[in-house]
């Protein structure tokens, strides 16, 4: 699912997931037709719970940026944001403070409300709630009444849910495997805080089923499929320390000129017994698969050319390392990356054989 990006600030890109914006229109729709009444004061609610997780996120950018990463795009989704973040710190200690900014942040604005209202009891605010101790009702009446308590309770929910919930990917999971990487090591950190992240995500998944609470149980699901991600790529970095990349290069790939069109495409296809290609296009290079004809009809076969279907791909010098090439197949859906020596091609690395290189030091290491 893409997003929409809005913004751009300390040359960070501001992406607002899809998934903020069909909340946001499903329920301006909702409420526009059911409960008019309820529509103002909710969209205001959104707009600080959009606010508040933006703010969130800034915070852990700022302090990343300060200790060395580069942070390329934030995307904000209703429960909190992703810092797409390159070459992560790898101290514990920068972990540590990066994950931590951004929760201390919803703090911070809880704090200076409180103040702010105490020093102006002007200001309209619900303060009955104080006296004694609230039943859910008042809260959630109080939350749509006074804007600033709604703004005060939006940054007590998302500081309190990112950061003591030690699960990856969330805050408080990131917390936690920084302060066991103190002691443990970040690979056996990360091993540790995955299962019991998992065990959090099957716990939300449960409670969110049985109190037929959807949102929690979607969570859970994030939670175990981010934490297994966590992990693998761990994991992957330690079987693959240190690896060259030469033993899994195949030195002779099927490579077609993108100025081909799709009949001849398929033509070498057939002969070859063969579905996937390296495209040479005017610069660089682009990956086809007997996907990408499917999606184009054969009417149209004779005016398409190899280099306007193909995905671009970029080429990864020899020298580079097994755990580095993994990366890019995990975070992009890659069939093959074509390896280059002195900018010349030299072959490719198909997933698969990296996938069999992989089990094979699986194997080696046990
Ligand atoms: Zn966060």
């Amino acid at each position: 699912m893409n997003g929409f990006v809005f913004g751009k600030i300390f040359g960070i890109k501001l992406e607002l997931h899809s998934s903020f914006i069909l909340l946001f229109g499903l329920m301006a729709v909702f409420l526009a037709i059911f409960q008019p009444d309820d529509f103002i004061p909710t969209m205001i609610l959104l707009f600080f719970l959009f606010l508040s997780v933006l703010l969130h996120e800034l915070m852990h950018s700022v302090v990343a940026i300060r200790l060395g990463a580069k942070v390329k795009k934030i995307i904000l989704l209703p429960i909190g944001g992703l810092s797409m973040t390159e070459e992560i710190p790898k101290s514990p200690r920068a972990e540590f403070l990066i994950s931590i900014a951004g929760p201390l942040l919803n703090f911070a604005i809880v704090f200076l409300l409180l103040i702010a209202v105490s020093a102006f009891p002007q200001l309209p605010f619900p303060n009955y709630l104080f006296e004694k101790t609230p039943t859910v009702e008042e809260v959630e009446t109080a939350v749509s009444a006074f804007p600033l308590f709604g703004l005060l309770w939006v940054n007590l929910l998302l500081g309190m849910f990112n950061l003591f919930v030690p699960a990856l990917p969330m805050d408080g999971g990131r917390v936690l495997r920084s302060i066991l990487a103190k002691f443990l090591g970040f690979a056996k950190a990360t091993h540790i805080a995955a299962k019991i992240s998992k065990i959090i995500a099957i716990f939300f998944v449960i409670m969110g089923l049985l109190g037929g609470n959807l949102i929690l149980a979607i969570i859970g699901i994030f939670v175990f499929m981010g934490a297994g991600q966590e992990n693998e790529i761990v994991s992957i970095k330690e079987i693959f320390e240190n690896q060259n990349i030469e033993p899994v290069i195949n030195p002779k790939p099927l490579v077609i000129d993108g100025e081909k069109n799709l009949f001849e495409v398929f033509d070498i296809m057939k002969q070859q017994n063969k579905t996937n290609f390296l495209v040479k296009l005017e610069h660089g290079f682009g990956i086809l698969n007997a996907q990408d004809l499917f999606q184009v009809k054969k009417i149209d076969w004779m005016n398409v050319f190899a280099k306007n279907i193909c995905r671009k791909v970029h080429s990864i010098p020899k020298e580079s390392l097994a755990s580095d090439v993994a990366a890019k197949f995990l975070a992009k859906e890659y069939s093959m990356i074509p390896i280059t020596e002195n900018h010349q091609l030299i072959g490719v690395i198909e997933a698969e054989s990296l996938q069999n290189f992989l089990e094979i030091k699986k194997i080696e290491k046990q």
